[in-house]
């Protein structure tokens, strides 16, 4: 971690646990807000460096361990994404 998200993290730990930042429900409110921005943007950080997945944007559909995996559209839906109809199927990189 840069030093600087080092600081800033522990300055806002010291907040948390000193008892005189976080005293009153907006200021509960606002850091709630951050902290769920944060983690749902955590939560996309990670896929990004797990290269066992990744989306194939030509047929727009994910792959996991070099298999495609179905949308997660409801079965009702009736879709005709590319990840549904060859879910299991290897993926072959493109020949430049
Ligand atoms: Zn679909």
């Amino acid at each position: 971690m840069k030093k600087w998200a080092q600081d800033a993290c522990n300055q806002i730990d010291a907040g948390l646990f000193s008892g005189d930042t976080f005293n009153d429900e907006k200021s509960l409110q606002e850091l709630e807000y951050y902290m769920l921005r944060w983690s749902r943007q955590l939560t996309s950080l990670k896929l990004t460096l797990d290269h066992s997945r990744f989306f194939d944007y030509k047929n727009q559909a994910w792959v996991v361990d070099g298999k495609y995996t179905r949308c997660g559209h409801s079965p009702a839906l009736g879709c005709g994404c590319y990840g549904r109809l060859h879910e299991g199927k290897s993926y072959v990189p493109e020949q430049p």
